[in-house]
C-alpha cells in the first residue's frame, strides 16, 4: 500500500487528510507543527499523540525529505544542496547567509520551459513540475540541517527569508506553489512574513493575478530589457506577454495586495542590455506605468554555453546611477557562491529533457552580443 507524504499539505490540506481518516483538526495541527517547527518525521517521535493516531499515521502515512545526492560549501558561507527528485532529474537549493538575515533560494521545477537566454536552468529544457512536498522539502532540509550546524537554540529558526529564485518559473508551477507558500507563512509552519517570502516570475501575466489573490507575498520581476523587441529575445516569453501587459499586471498586484513595491531584476549582459540609454527608457516605462518599484541589478553569472558577457563594473555601475537618479532605489547584486556554482542562473541539477528541445532550439537562433 502506498502511503502519502504529509510534507504534501499546507495545514487546511492536512487537516482535510485528517478528516478523511477520521481524525480531529486539532490533531493535524499538532503533526504539522512537528514537521516543520520541530523537523520531526518519525511518528513515534511525536510524543503527545496518543497512540491509536501513531498507528493510524504509520499505517498511511509517512514524512520524507527528498535524497541529498550532494553538498557544496562556498568559502563565504553560501550553501548548497542537490536533490535527488528521480528518473535522472535534480533541483538545487541555496542557502546565503548574511549579517542581517539568512536567505533559501529553492527550486520550482526540474528544468524550465521559459529558456531565457542568459539562463543555464532555461538551458537544460524542462523536465516536469516539482510538487508541493518536493518544493517544501529543500526548506525542511535547510532548516532543520542549519539550525543543528548554527547550533540554533529551540524555537530559533535558521532561515529567515526564502526566495523562489532556483531553478524553474515557480507561476508556471501555481498549484503546488500556493501550498507551499502557505506553509512558510503558517504560523505553525515556518512562520516568515510575507515581505520576506519572494515569488520571482519571468512575467506569467494571469498567475501574477491569482498569487495576489491566494497569496499575496512579495513579488519579484525579472525584467531584463525595457522594449518588447529586446525581451522577445531575452525573454521568450515575453512575446506572449509583453511589456505593457506585464507592467500593467504588476501595477494591479501592488493596488490589490497589500505590497509597497515590486523588485525588478535585471542581469547585466555585456553590450546587450546596459546602455544608460536603456536604463533612462525602463526609468520611462515604470513611470508610465506608476509601478512604485526597486531594482535589482545582477551582475551575469556566465555559463559556457551562453555565449554572453557580465557587464563591466563599470558599466554597470552607470545603469544603477541613471536609475538612482530618478529616484528609484537601485542595489547591485553581490555575487554569492559563485565557487560553488551556486550563484544566480548557475544552477543546473540535472534535468532530462521531455521537450523537443532540439527542434526549438534550432528554429530560436542564440543571442550574442556584438564582437
Ligand atoms: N524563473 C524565475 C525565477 C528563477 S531565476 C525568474 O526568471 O524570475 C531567478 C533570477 O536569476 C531571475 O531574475 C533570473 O533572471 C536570474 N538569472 C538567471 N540566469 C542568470 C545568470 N546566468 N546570471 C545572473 N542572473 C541570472
Ligand atoms: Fe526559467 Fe527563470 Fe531561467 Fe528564465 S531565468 S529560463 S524563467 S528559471
Amino acid at each position: 500500500m502506498t502511503t502519502t507524504n504529509l510534507l504534501q499539505f499546507d495545514r487546511a490540506g492536512l487537516v482535510d487528510w485528517f478528516a478523511g481518516h477520521g481524525q480531529a483538526a486539532f490533531r493535524a495541527r499538532q503533526v504539522f507543527r512537528w514537521i516543520h517547527q520541530k523537523g520531526v518525521a518519525d511518528f513515534d517521535a511525536m510524543t503527545d499523540l496518543a497512540k491509536p493516531l501513531r498507528q493510524v499515521l504509520a499505517a498511511h502515512a509517512q514524512v520524507s525529505g527528498l535524497p541529498v545526492i550532494a553538498e557544496s560549501r562556498s568559502a563565504d558561507g553560501t550553501v548548497k544542496w542537490l536533490f535527488d527528485v528521480g528518473q535522472g532529474n535534480a533541483v538545487e537549493a541555496v542557502f546565503i547567509p548574511e549579517a542581517q538575515r539568512n536567505t533559501l533560494c529553492v527550486s520550482s521545477q526540474a528544468g524550465c520551459a521559459v529558456n531565457c537566454a542568459f539562463c543555464s536552468t532555461g538551458h537544460q529544457g524542462f523536465s516536469r513540475n516539482l510538487q508541493t512536498w518536493e518544493i517544501l522539502a529543500q526548506l525542511w532540509h535547510a532548516e532543520f540541517t542549519m539550525r543543528r550546524e548554527l547550533g540554533l537554540a529551540a524555537g530559533e529558526r535558521a532561515i529567515s527569508n526564502v526566495v523562489m529564485m532556483g531553478m524553474g518559473e515557480p507561476l508556471q508551477n501555481y498549484a503546488a506553489l500556493i501550498p507551499a507558500l502557505r506553509t512558510m507563512l503558517d504560523d505553525d509552519g515556518y512562520g516568515l512574513s510575507r515581505r520576506r517570502v519572494t515569488v520571482s516570475t519571468s512575467g506569467v501575466v494571469p498567475m501574477i493575478d491569482r498569487l495576489a489573490h491566494d497569496c499575496p507575498v512579495a513579488l519579484a520581476v525579472s525584467l531584463h530589457a525595457p522594449d518588447d523587441a529586446l525581451r522577445d529575445r531575452l525573454v521568450p516569453l515575453n512575446r506572449k506577454y509583453p511589456l505593457d501587459e506585464l507592467m500593467a499586471a504588476c501595477k494591479r498586484y501592488l493596488d490589490f495586495a497589500p505590497r509597497d513595491f515590486i523588485t525588478f531584476e535585471y542581469c547585466m549582459l555585456d553590450r546587450v542590455n546596459d546602455t544608460p540609454e536603456l536604463a533612462r527608457e525602463l526609468v520611462d516605462l515604470v513611470q508610465r506605468h506608476h509601478v512604485a518599484c526597486k531594482f535589482n541589478l545582477i551582475p551575469f553569472n556566465p555559463f559556457p554555453e551562453s555565449g554572453l558577457r557580465r557587464s563591466p563594473a563599470g558599466r554597470v555601475e552607470a545603469f544603477a546611477q541613471v536609475l538612482l537618479d530618478a529616484g528609484i532605489v537601485t542595489t547591485v547584486r553581490k555575487t554569492r557562491g559563485d565557487d560553488i556554482d551556486a550563484a544566480c542562473g548557475q544552477l543546473a541539477g540535472e534535468v532530462r529533457d521531455r521537450t523537443r528541445r532540439v527542434i526549438r532550439m534550432a528554429r530560436e537562433p542564440a543571442l550574442s552580443p556584438p564582437h
